[in-house]
């Protein structure tokens, strides 16, 4: 277990005002520590951090649920800022340049995947937070190809989560559902909420499930045409045969033999959430209708730039709670309790 990122800077280092919100150990309050600055490598950009969002990923990986935490730990993979240096071979961006990273921090760009144009797949991946220093900092650094720029008419305020969440909604979306497809979201929270204004913007005809019925208007408010409670047997047998695609962005236990009944030929259940519980599948399921059960995280750097696009030229907008940085303990807080709607922002105060 290496903890070199936070040691001593080598001699040639400038020793510069660097701090960030770090937890010591699983579960333990974060707290903020003055922090040498790293030195740069030649393919790395450094970002001085204005805004970073906070996700439930953060929590997971501040609890080590994962078991790949490195503590001390610095959290936070939704990050806007600017750009304040470039290593000597960093391409892409410029210094001053406004961008954001998201939970990949730099993938190594020789191996099969990486040259595929799927870098999310790395088999060497190194991701913002567990194995680096996150956006909880007044810093951070990336990979320049990892580096987004963000472009004009997104409010970096509020454009974090499209980095992460935004991201992970866009793939399949942009890769499985065509305008004319009956797209269907399980769950509206974090996830869901952008899930809904991206298939909108496709011109999909979109049905929500959800099992917290004062959302069903929200739903519709976010672009939904249909909702569904998804624990109710009868509305979701009246679905049957009907969704091309449809995309779980929940982490709890459903009826999923019930949900790929919803399915129409050929069409997709494509996971997002990270379901604790092994689901069920009947092959006959599957096969008689060539459905299709996947999965997906995150997205390359072009879907990452593309939906940045999408997401300023179609008004796309995380709906987010701010706090001040100084305020990180109180957001992981409110990020637990369930409450946040949608989405939580930090922003820097050092
Ligand atoms: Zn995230
Ligand atoms: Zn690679």
């Amino acid at each position: 277990m290496s903890h070199s990122m936070f040691s001593a800077p080598e001699t040639h280092s400038v020793k510069q005002n660097q701090s960030a919100w770090i937890a010591t150990a699983a579960g333990q309050p974060l707290t903020r520590t003055a922090l040498d600055k790293p030195s740069l490598s030649t393919e790395e950009v450094e970002v001085a951090v204005e805004h970073c969002g906070l996700c439930y990923s953060d929590l997971a990986v501040l609890q080590n649920d994962w078991g790949n935490t490195r503590y001390p730990v610095i959290l936070g993979h939704e990050v806007i800022g600017r750009v304040t240096a470039l290593g000597a071979n960093a391409k892409g961006v410029q210094l001053g340049q406004r961008v954001g990273i998201g939970w990949n921090a730099s993938s190594c760009m020789h191996c099969r995947p990486c040259l595929s144009g799927n870098q999310h797949l790395c088999p060497q991946i190194e991701l913002t937070v567990a194995e680096h220093r996150g956006g909880f900092a007044s810093h951070i650094h990336a990979h320049w190809a990892w580096v987004i720029p963000l472009p004009d008419g997104l409010d970096a305020a509020e454009a974090g989560p499209l980095l992460c969440a935004g991201v992970t909604v866009f793939a399949p979306l942009i890769a499985h559902a065509k305008p004319s497809s009956r797209v269907g979201i399980i769950g509206i929270g974090g996830l869901g909420h952008l899930a809904l204004q991206v298939a909108a913007s496709v011109g999909c005809e979109i049905t929500a499930f959800t099992s917290t019925e004062s959302k069903f208007a929200e739903a519709r408010a976010l672009g939904a045409h249909h909702v569904v409670s998804s624990n109710n047997a009868q509305a979701l047998e009246k679905q049957r045969g009907r969704l091309d695609l449809l995309i779980s962005t929940v982490n709890v236990k459903l009826d999923w033999g019930a949900l790929i009944a919803t399915l129409a030929p050929q069409g997709r259940l494509h996971f997002l959430g990270p379901v604790s519980e092994p689901v069920p599948v009947a092959a006959a399921a599957l096969i008689l209708q060539q459905r299709s059960v996947a999965g997906s995280v995150t997205g390359a750097p072009v879907t990452m730039a593309d939906m940045l696009l999408f997401a300023a030229r179609n008004q796309i907008v995380s709906r987010n709670e701010h706090f001040p940085m100084r305020d990180a303990n109180s957001a992981i807080a409110r990020l637990a309790s369930g409450k946040a709607r949608y989405r939580i922002v930090l922003d820097a105060d050092f």
